[in-house]
């Protein structure tokens, strides 16, 4: 079992995290790198042996394909293949929203391996908004990156998080602290559309469809004609604790049991709005402690389902958010988290 270095990338000192990361990197290396989103365990994009790394590392299944990250915009065709009826589209949507947690789907430029995309015609890109990330991935050029957690459980949103989940499989963490935006990036595959383009949403994340409008039609990913491109990744059970996790709409009709010991991730610190006071919890994690706010659910929810994980009770119960902005993408983790394994 390799050991697990962890290095420290401090703001405004960031070199040697950034060198370190590169050297592993093309030496064929996997490494955990922060991202705004959640921290990603990168390989090189065209390294088949290192992909393969990813894989096994995270016990990941080869169907469900990785995003690509890109450091500087022209390196979008070496991934991508942009057709002519979707370039002005996607010219804005990268001015917009890179770097950035907006993941695009594009035809593949036949150069990615298929173990990027699953086999798939298609590719998911993104260029991160991460100092570090953005740096390693202009370094060694396009970085796949899934979440650097072992598949189906909890993104880690910290280096400690990685080290939970990885110590032992991967060689090298860079530490650049928390995830700025904690929840992973908005997922849109990109089509030409009748009159306006459209942009099917496959996952949502930190850029909302309210902000995508501006520049096409959002339509939900359930209505996919291409059997193929639906296919992976849209796995109804992820994010998932150890710990058993129900998510309760309404906490009047819940029947708690008699011996069990309750954990509650509760959305604000009010209680009177909220399950805080419904019950004597053995444990309780708090996404927003002031009046509510979505970003900031946003970006303690992975850690907060960590630690209830970690809590020892027996069920955790989760209070729902409001589901505008990113509070559509946190309940969309928190019905994943929810739903039966297989
Ligand atoms: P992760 O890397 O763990 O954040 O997950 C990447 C996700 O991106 C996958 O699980 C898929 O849902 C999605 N994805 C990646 N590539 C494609 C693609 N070519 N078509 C559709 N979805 C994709
Ligand atoms: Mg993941």
């Amino acid at each position: 079992m390799p050991i697990t270095q962890v290095i420290d990338a401090p703001l405004d000192e960031e070199r040697e995290a950034i060198t370190a990361a590169a050297e592993a990197l093309r030496n064929g290396e996997v490494v955990a790198i922060p991202t705004e989103t959640v921290y990603g365990l990168a390989a090189d994009a065209f390294d088949e042996v290192a992909l393969a790394k990813v894989f096994e590392v995270k016990e990941r299944p080869t169907l469900d394909p990785l995003i690509v990250h890109i450091g500087i915009k022209k390196d979008l065709n070496s991934v991508a293949t942009i057709p002519d009826d979707i370039r002005e589209v996607v010219k804005e949507l990268t001015t917009e929203f890179w770097p950035g947690p907006l993941t695009l789907v594009l035809p593949r430029n036949p150069a990615i391996p298929d173990l990027v995309t699953s086999g798939l015609d298609t590719v998911a890109v993104r260029m991160p908004n991460h100092s570090v990330m953005k740096a390693i991935c202009k370094e060694v050029g396009p970085l796949a990156a899934p979440s650097a957690n072992r598949f189906g459980r909890i993104s880690p949103t910290s280096a400690s998080a990685v080290l939970d989940e990885l110590e032992g499989r991967i060689p090298l963490i860079i530490d650049g602290g928390a995830c700025h935006n904690g929840v992973e990036s908005t997922i849109i595959h990109v089509e030409a559309g009748e009159k306006r383009p459209q942009f099917r949403l496959l996952r949502a994340g930190p850029v909302t469809k309210e902000e995508l409008q501006k520049f096409g039609k959002v339509i939900k990913s359930g209505r996919v004609t291409d059997e193929k491109l639906a296919a992976p990744g849209q796995l109804p059970s992820h994010y998932s604790p150890e710990t058993k996790f129900v998510l309760v709409e309404d906490i009047k009709n819940f029947v708690f049991e008699d011996g069990v010991k309750y954990g509650l991730l509760a959305y604000k610190g009010n209680a009177k709005e909220g399950y805080v006071d419904a019950h004597e919890w053995d444990a309780v994690e708090i996404l927003s402690p002031g009046k509510g706010k979505l970003t900031e659910a946003a970006v303690r929810l992975f850690y907060s389902m960590r630690q209830l994980d970690a809590s020892g009770v027996d069920v955790i119960v989760a209070e729902p958010v409001s589901e505008t902005g990113i509070g559509v993408a946190i309940m969309d983790r928190l019905r994943r988290a929810a739903a039966e394994k297989d």
